[in-house]
C-alpha cells in the first residue's frame, strides 16, 4: 500500500499563496510533495449549494480539489456540531454543548458530500489520511461507497474519558464509525486509553494480542498516540533572525527593563484565558514587590465569532483585564497588555525570545503548539521559563516546565513567582531538557512516524 499518492484530507485547506501556512500545514505539505498528492477540503467559501463546484489547483507537486458550502450547512456541520457541540465535548465541556440534532444531520449530509467529491478523486493504491474531527464518519462513508484504500485519521483534540463520551447523544452512531480507519492517531497516551476503553466497554470491540482492535461487527484496526510537534529548528533559527526586527525592538524598548510574562491563544474557552488573568491578578495582590517589575502580554485572536460561547468569552475577558489595570495600573505602568489580533510566526518567536515566562495554562488541550514554539524560540544562553498546564497534551512530554494545575490560582502565582527569581542555572538546565525532546520529535518525525504506521 505505500506505493500510491498521499490524499489529505481536511476541513480547512491550505492553498498555497494564502497567508504563510503553520507548522502543520507545512509539514503535509511536505509529506504531500514526497510521493506525490492531493489535498481535499473546504475551500472556505460560501456558495448557494454545497460542493456544486469541485475547484482544482495545482502547485509545487500539490493536487489540491476544494468545495464551498452552502450558508445553512456551514451554520449545521461547522459552527453547529463540529464547533458547537464536538469542540466542547472533546475538551471535557459537556456544559457548553449546545446540542441540535439538525446541527448533527448536517453535520453528516457534509461528511456524505465530502465522500461523494472524494471518491471520484482517488486512485486504487492512494493512502487516505484525514484530519480532525470535523470528519469523524468520513472512512465509514468511503467504505460504503467502496472504497478499500489505507485510510487513516489523526484526532487534533484530547479524547476525554468514555464516561464522558457516552454524554453526547448518538455518540456511538457517531464513535464507533472510527472503526472504518486502519489507522486513529491521538497525542498522548491518556487520549489513547480513553478511546480503546470507550471501543472496549460502549461498543463491545475486542483487544487482540497483537494490539489491534476488533469491532462488534469484525473490523480490525489500530490505535496509537503521535504526539503532534512543530518545526524546531526552523522556530529556533527565526527567533534568532526575529531579534533584529523593527517591531520586537519597540516591545523590548517599552519594557525598560521589566521582566515580560507571554501568553498566546486563540481565544477560546478552552485556553483557561479567565483563570490565567485570575492567577495573575492574585500574584499581584500577594506581591507587591513585583508592581513595576513584570508585565503581562496576551495576546489572543478571536475565533469562531459565529458561536455564542466565544463571543461571551471575550466580553468576560475584557472585563478582566480592564479590572486588573484598573486596580493595580500605576500612571507610568500597567500590568496587563490584552491583544485581540494575530501575529505571524516571524514576530511571535521574536516576542517569545523577550519573555522570561511563556504562560501557557489551557484547561483542556489536545497538544498545545504554543508551549513548544516558545521553548523552541528562546535564547540557549539566557532562555525563559515555561509554566504550563498539566492539561495540556505537551505537558507529556515537556515535563521539565513548572507544570500546573490551571484551575489553582494560588498554584499558578506560586509557578510564576518562581519562575520570575529562576536562577540561570536552573532555567538552563530545564530548557536543555526541553529543547532535546523537541528536537528529538519535530514536526516532520511526527508525519513520518504516522505515515509509516498508516502503510504498515
Ligand atoms: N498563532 C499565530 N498567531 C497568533 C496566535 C497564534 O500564528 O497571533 C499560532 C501559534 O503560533 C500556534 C497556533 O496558532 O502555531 C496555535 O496552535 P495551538 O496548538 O497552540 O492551539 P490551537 O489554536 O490549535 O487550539
Amino acid at each position: 500500500p505505500s506505493g500510491g499518492r498521499l490524499v489529505v484530507v481536511s476541513n480547512r485547506v491550505a492553498l498555497p499563496r494564502q497567508s504563510a501556512p503553520g507548522g502543520l500545514a507545512s509539514a503535509l505539505q511536505a509529506a504531500l510533495r514526497e510521493r506525490g498528492g492531493l489535498w481535499f477540503g473546504w475551500s472556505g467559501k460560501l456558495a448557494a449549494e454545497t460542493g456544486a463546484e469541485l475547484h482544482r489547483l495545482h502547485d509545487a507537486k500539490i493536487d489540491y480539489a476544494t468545495i464551498d458550502l452552502s450558508r445553512a450547512d456551514h451554520d449545521s456541520f461547522y459552527a453547529g456540531f463540529a464547533n458547537g457541540t464536538l469542540w466542547p465535548m472533546l475538551h471535557y465541556r459537556p456544559d457548553l454543548v449546545n446540542y441540535q440534532r439538525d446541527h448533527l444531520h448536517g453535520y453528516l449530509r457534509v461528511n456524505e458530500l465530502f465522500a461523494d467529491r472524494l471518491r471520484q478523486l482517488i486512485a486504487r493504491d492512494d493512502i487516505i489520511w484525514v484530519h480532525d474531527y470535523h470528519l469523524i464518519p468520513l472512512a465509514a462513508m468511503l467504505r460504503r461507497r467502496g472504497v478499500k484504500n489505507r485510510i487513516g485519521f489523526f484526532l487534533h483534540t484530547p479524547l476525554p474519558a468514555a464516561g464522558l463520551l457516552i454524554a453526547l447523544p448518538n455518540h456511538r452512531e457517531l464513535l464507533e464509525t472510527l472503526a472504518s480507519y486502519d489507522l486513529i492517531g491521538v497525542h498522548t497516551a491518556r487520549d489513547l486509553r480513553a478511546l480503546e476503553d470507550y471501543f472496549l466497554h460502549e461498543t463491545g470491540a475486542t483487544m487482540r494480542r497483537d494490539g489491534r482492535l476488533r469491532s462488534a461487527n469484525g473490523r480490525l484496526f489500530r490505535a496509537a498516540a503521535f504526539p503532534i510537534s512543530i518545526d524546531t529548528a526552523g522556530l529556533a533559527g527565526m527567533a534568532r533572525t526575529a531579534m533584529s526586527n523593527k517591531e520586537i525592538g519597540q516591545l523590548r524598548d517599552s519594557l525598560e527593563g521589566r521582566l515580560l510574562i507571554i501568553g498566546v491563544d486563540r481565544l477560546d474557552y478552552s485556553k483557561g484565558l479567565p483563570q490565567r488573568f485570575q492567577a495573575y491578578a492574585r500574584l499581584l495582590e500577594r506581591a507587591p514587590e513585583l508592581h513595576r517589575r513584570i508585565t503581562f502580554l496576551q495576546i489572543a485572536p478571536p475565533s469562531r465569532g459565529a458561536v455564542l460561547e466565544y463571543r461571551e468569552i471575550r466580553r468576560e475577558l475584557e472585563r478582566s483585564a480592564g479590572h486588573i489595570n484598573g486596580k493595580y495600573a500605576a500612571p507610568d505602568w500597567a500590568p496587563v497588555r490584552y491583544i485581540n489580533k494575530s501575529f505571524p510566526h516571524r514576530l511571535l518567536t521574536g516576542y517569545y525570545r523577550t519573555a522570561r515566562v511563556g504562560l501557557v495554562t489551557p484547561l483542556r488541550d489536545g497538544m498545545n503548539l504554543v508551549a513548544k514554539e516558545y521553548v523552541a524560540s528562546q535564547d540557549p544562553d539566557d532562555p525563559g521559563v515555561l509554566v504550563l498546564s498539566r492539561f495540556a497534551g505537551a505537558a507529556q512530554e515537556l515535563t521539565d516546565a513548572l507544570l500546573v494545575n490551571p484551575a489553582d490560582a494560588e498554584e499558578v502565582a506560586d509557578a510564576l513567582e518562581r519562575a520570575i527569581n529562576m536562577p540561570l542555572a536552573e532555567r538552563r538546565e530545564r530548557w536543555n531538557a526541553m529543547m532535546a525532546v523537541l528536537q528529538k520529535n519535530d514536526i516532520t518525525a511526527w508525519r513520518v512516524a504516522y505515515l509509516q504506521a498508516l502503510c504498515r
